[in-house]
Order: structure tokens, then sequence, then C-alpha cells
């Protein structure tokens, strides 16, 4: 008898993160297993061999895969969970798909899908001495030789496109910024070097937003390679399991791509991760463990000895300021790759001058309404934005622009309309709005920013025989997009409404307008990353015109024409709002110069939820008192969700590891069920 230490995949109890079980095989670290526990049969993950306890163990039931998981997965795992404080059964359940233990049949439809078999002595294929085989490292689909000639598309690569690849092919491992404008030709960069990677017999990770935003990208991809895996959320349960068992089961090296968690899949030999638009929140996964795709990827990346490249127009400040300061290299693309694209003209329009609009709408400027005619008239597109979380209720002078905010936060107030009061949802500041602006004097205070809806509503009025489309998050998911997206591209939609910042794959060839409605609406929410998000939406639109030979206009309406994240958002300058904001998150201690913890605390009643903040700030207080500052308890941006109270206590402090026992220390309390903790939120909106 063989005796294993196994983490099971669920969480058993609590207190236990793995089991001892026995078996008379010789089994891998990384294989997986069933294990009765209980009554029930569960799935865990053989982490090592130990001696015979003490205690009576149960019998392994049987083993799923031969195959075990790659050693750079095992690490990864503890990693997580050491990270993220997360329990190790929950970090499986997000790095391993559901189902894994259903007898399924292999169909086509589900190549290379390994089903399980009964214990039986035997030799395994141990995680180390596996190998790929000669064809695969002579690169066994053809294209073996100069990886800087595009395989099968009829380009040649530009000089910044050719010294990308150079720059990015002699780096040995680890991180690098691709900061390549939109229409760049990021892709070609990336194929070329997962190109390269397979000539070295390795396996790539394509990291997209979402899949279904980027048919093109993948399109482009199975073209050249042979060996493309997909993964995504659309597909069925079996589907999943599929794709994992061939990553899992290949013979040769292999393509991957998919979102977030395509960063899980068992590669084994892995040479290549990109995260493509690597700026996009949904790299961070909002439940537990709430991970940072790019961070996990660079770990990932240096348990595997691959290369990690990030690709974006508009990469994370506090990423790009960590590249710098480790001296990774930052390469940039400036140029648009297609040699007929032009750069389209950008204006913006000042929102608090009254001489901008006519009485025809008080929505759209006269500025975008004449470009709106224009474009419809020659049958071009239109493609309005507006950041849908921004039209939250905020305070600001329509004369002047001058916004409430914090005194102590340096963070817009957030008005509460039943008790007409101006709360800050970080310090719980609270004062009464002010009937003039204190700026300005004028009296035009406004108390919202403008709805999605009034949007839809003033392009209906104003241009009732055209058509027009809500292209927004709810719209985004799942196939219909692939409709959506044909529909939009045929050109048979004159008004496009984007809600969020679409993703590379609407690449519209008949569009000539992009406006942008109220380009400042995000600067009002009360979070450290406004700016940021700011700045990215307005450069991304922009970025969605300008791509063919046509002249293309981008109108940029805003109450804010000064602030920084408007003016080189529009001017796409990354460089000067880098500067910019790095200096404000200096200013204010945000990250990168510190790091944060949120919790947040829901309850039934608003006094269940006061007092249990208010106890678990005051343990925090006596217990590391000199050591962090507590922002609150304040009322969650989003207090009441349903008819549950939500509050929230932000931390900052310079360890990280201060945060991480405080994170220990609330996940351990007896009403932890109320509490979510959150280590380097991305934001702190909640
Ligand atoms: P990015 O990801 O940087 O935004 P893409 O990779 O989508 O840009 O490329 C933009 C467009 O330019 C695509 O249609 C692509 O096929 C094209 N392209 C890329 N490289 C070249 C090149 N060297 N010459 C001509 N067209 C190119
Ligand atoms: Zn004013
Ligand atoms: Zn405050």
């Amino acid at each position: 008898m063989v005796f294993y230490e196994i983490s099971p995949t669920s969480i058993v109890g609590k207190d236990f993160l793995s089991l001892t079980y026995a078996s008379e095989e010789n089994l891998p670290a990384g294989t997986i297993v069933e294990i009765p526990v209980g009554k029930r049969q569960r799935i865990g993950v053989v982490l090592r061999k130990v001696a015979r306890p003490d205690f009576e163990t149960k019998s392994i039931s049987r083993v799923l895969f031969d195959t075990p998981l790659p050693t750079s997965l095992l690490k990864l795992h503890i990693w997580l969970s050491e990270f993220y404080t997360t329990h190790p059964s929950t970090v499986w359940q997000t790095m391993l798909p559901a189902g894994l233990n259903k007898k399924r049949r292999t169909g086509r439809s589900e190549p290379n899908f390994a089903s399980a078999r009964p214990v039986k002595n035997g030799e395994r294929v141990s995680n180390e001495a596996r190998d790929d085989g000669p064809e695969a490292r002579r690169g066994g689909n053809g294209l073996v030789g100069d990886y800087r000639v595009s395989a099968r598309t009829n380009f040649v690569f530009n000089p910044d496109q050719l010294s990308a690849i150079d720059r990015l092919a002699k780096m040995k491992s680890g991180t690098a910024i691709l900061h390549g404008i939109t229409g760049s030709g990021k892709t070609a960069v990336y194929k070329a070097l997962a190109t390269q990677a397979l000539g070295a017999g390795k396996s790539s990770i394509i990291l997209v937003p979402e899949i279904s935003l980027t048919a093109q990208l993948v399109d482009e991809f199975r073209a050249d390679f042979d060996n493309v895996i997909l993964t995504h959320s659309a597909q069925t349960e079996a589907q999943r399991a599929a794709a994992w068992g061939a990553a899992l089961n290949a013979n040769k090296p292999v393509v991957v791509i998919g979102p977030r968690s395509a960063l899980f899949m068992p590669v084994r030999n892995l040479g290549l991760i990109v995260i493509d638009e690597c700026h996009e929140p949904s790299y961070k996964q909002e439940k537990a463990p709430r991970y940072n795709a790019l961070r996990a990827s660079a770990k990932l990346a240096d348990f595997s000895l691959a290369k990690l490249i990030l690709g974006s127009a508009t990469p994370l400040i506090a990423d790009y300021f960590t590249a710098e300061k480790l001296g990774r290299p930052i390469v940039e693309m400036k140029k648009l790759a297609r040699s007929n694209a032009q750069k389209p003209t950008t204006k913006i329009v000042d929102l608090t001058k009254r001489d901008n609009f006519t009485s025809r709408s008080r929505v759209f400027s006269k500025q975008l309404l004449i470009a709106m005619q224009d474009v419809l008239e020659n049958n071009k597109q239109i493609l309005l934005f507006h950041n849908r979380r921004g039209s939250a209720s905020t305070t600001l002078c329509e004369n002047c622009g001058w916004i409430a905010m914090c005194t102590r936060c340096f963070l817009p107030l957030t008005l509460h309309a039943d008790k007409f009061e101006l709360r800050c949802h970080i310090c719980n500041l609270k004062q009464k709005p002010p009937t003039k602006c204190p700026d300005c004097g004028s009296a035009d205070i406004l108390h919202k920013g403008i709805g999605t809806k009034k949007i839809e509503e003033e392009i209906k009025r104003l241009f009732p025989d055209k058509t027009v489309r809500r292209f927004d998050g709810d719209t985004a998911r799942g196939q219909a997009v692939q409709d959506v997206f044909a529909e939009l591209k045929s050109g048979q939609t004159d008004i496009i409404i984007g809600t969020q910042t679409i993703a590379k794959g609407l690449d519209l060839p008949n569009l000539a307008l992009v406006g942008i409605v109220q380009a400042d609406a995000g600067l009002m929410l009360p979070d450290f990353s406004s700016s940021e998000r700011t700045f990215q939406l307005i450069a991304q639109a922009c970025g969605r015109v300008g791509r063919g030979h046509e002249q293309s206009t981008v109108i940029v309406q805003t109450y804010q024409p000064d602030a920084p994240a408007v003016v080189y958002g529009a001017a796409q300058n990354y460089k000067e709002f880098y500067k910019y904001e790095i200096a404000n998150r200096q200013r204010g201690h945000f990250p990168p110069f510190a790091h944060l913890l949120k919790l947040t605390c829901a309850y039934k009643t608003e006094r269940g939820v006061v007092n249990a903040t208010r106890k678990v700030a005051s343990e925090i207080q006596t217990e590391f008192v000199d050591q962090v500052q507590i922002l609150g308890p304040a009322p969650a941006f989003y207090e009441r969700a349903r008819d549950i109270y939500r509050w929230q206590i932000v931390i900052r402090c310079a360890s990280r590891d201060v945060l991480k026992q405080i994170a220990t220390h609330v996940t351990q309390q007896k009403t932890a069920r109320n509490w979510t903790v959150e280590l380097d939120p991305s934001s702190l909106l909640s």
C-alpha cells in the first residue's frame, strides 16, 4: 500500500486542507482521482506520497486521468491559495472544469478526451518524464522556419512589428509589455511568438477578454495553427471538459485560446502566455479566489520558464509602473498597421457652454448633431459610447464642471436623493449639496449624469427612420453576439449605442463617427481608478475608427474638457496620462504605492451591518494600530442590493502581508459568512 496526501476539489470541512488515502498504485503528484468522503464520491488531486499514517485510511476509488496535472499548475495552485488567502479546495474549483468525473463517450466533438478507468496496478507517466516527441520538437505542424514571416496571411510585417518580434523573441522568459496602439497589428506579433514557441516544441496560451468578442483573433490563429484549443463560457460542460482533456493529453504543442480561466488549462511545456487587451477588467475574477490573471500568469510563466506578453494600447498604469520598476521590456508600436489607414479627427465639445446646443437636443451638442446628420446622409455608421456605471447620482456644476468631492479622500461624493445629502462612500463623510457652485457661483447644479435610456430615446426622436441597436454587456453574452456582429458589420444598423468598451472584435468597416456622449461620466465615480477607466474608454473608443482609408471623426462631449483623462484620452496620449495619473496615485497613497484590502459586509438590517463593520474596524484598529489606515466603515457604493444592506471597510497598508493577516482574521470569525474579502481590489465600488 502507498499513502497519499490528497487535496479535495470541494470543501470537505473548513479545517481540512488535505486528506490521506491509500492506493496500490504508484501515482505521481498531480494525478486526479476520485475519493470517498463520507457517503459521497469526490474529486481530489494527489499532492505527494506520505508515510503510513497512524489512523485508518480509505482507498482511492479510481484514477480519473492517467496523465497528471503539470507541475507548474500544482505550484500555481499553492501560490493562489496562499497569495489570496483562499481555501485550497476553492482554488481548485476555479482551476479545474466541472464534471471531470462524469463518464463521457469519446467522440469527434471531444478530441483526445480520456475517459476514466478503474484502478489497477501499472506504470504511469511522471510529470517530468513526459516527452512531446521529436515530431513536436521540430514543430510538427510545418511551421518551422522563420517565425517572422506570417505563415498564411498576405502582408509583410512593418518595421514596428519586426522590431517588436525581434525583441520579444530574444527575451528568454518573464514579463514584457507590448504597448501598441489600437490597429497597430499586435495579433500578428502574438502569432509570430507562438510560431517561435512551437518551433521550440512549446505550447502557448492566448488570453482574451471575452471569446465571443474576439472572433477575429481566433480566426487568425486557426488559419495559421493546427492545434488550436478553444475554451470559453458558452461551451457546454462536456465541451469544456473535452477541451481540457485535449490539452492534458496532447502529444504535440498546442495553442490554447480563451478567457481568464484558460490560464489553468493543463498545458505541458508552456513557452508563451499572451494577455491581449490586458487592461480589461475581466482579467480580475470577482469571486473567490479573487485573483488577477496578470499576476497569476506572471507566476505561471515563472514556474514554466515561459514568456508573458501583456498587450494593450492602454496598459494599466500599475502594470506599466511595475514593468518599469523591474526593468522589464516595454515594446512600443505606434503606427497603424494597415498602410492605408488614416487617423481620425478628434474634437472635444464643452457641455458647460450653452452655445454648443440648439433647441433640437439637450443631450447631443450641435457639433455631434451635424456630424451625425452628415454620416447618415452618406450611409455610414455611427457609434455612440456611454459609460453606464457613470450614470449614478452625482453632483456637478453644469456651468463650470465642478464636482462635489470628498475633502478627505479626493474622490467624488454620491448624492442620496432620499435624504438629499452628499456622502463619501469611502470614509462616510456627509454634507448638504450646495445650492450654488462653490467655484463659479452658478446656480446650475446638476444632480445626475445622462442615462443610456435617455440617449436611445433621443436618437429615436431625432432620427425616427434610422436603425438603432444597443450593444452592452448584457447583449454581449453567448453565441448570439456573432449574429449581432454580423448585423453590425453588414451596415444594416445606422446607429450603435455601446455602453461598455466594445472589444477589438468589433472592427466595423462602415464606421465613420464615434460620439462619446458624456466622457467624464465615469470620472464621477468614487474610485481611485475612475480617471484611468475614463482615459481607457475614450482612447479605446477613438481606436474604433481610423482603421480604414476613409476619413473618420471622434466627438467627445464632456463637462470637464480640461480633465487630463479626457484630454489625453482623446489624443490617445498614453505617456502624458501615465505621468499625470501616477503622480496622483502617489499623492493619494493608492496602488501601486500602497496595498488595499476591501472588506464588504452584508446584513438583512442596517443596524446589523453597521454594528458588524464597526466591531471589525475597531478590532483591526486595536490590533494593527500603527500599521494600517482604515477608511470607513461606509455604505458600499451599491448600498442596498435586494433586501440586503452592504457596508464596506477599505484598509490601506504598505505591507501586503499585514493585509493578508487581516483578511484571515475576518474569514475566521464567527460571522465570516456575511463578509467578502478582497485583496488588491481593482475598484472600490461594490
Ligand atoms: P491590434 O490588435 O494592435 O489592435 P490588429 O492585430 O487587430 O491590431 O491589426 C489591425 C489590422 O491590421 C488587422 O486587420 C490586421 O490584419 C492588419 N495588419 C496587421 N499587420 C499588418 C501589416 N504588416 N500590413 C498590413 N496590415 C496589417
Ligand atoms: Zn461652477
Ligand atoms: Zn471620503
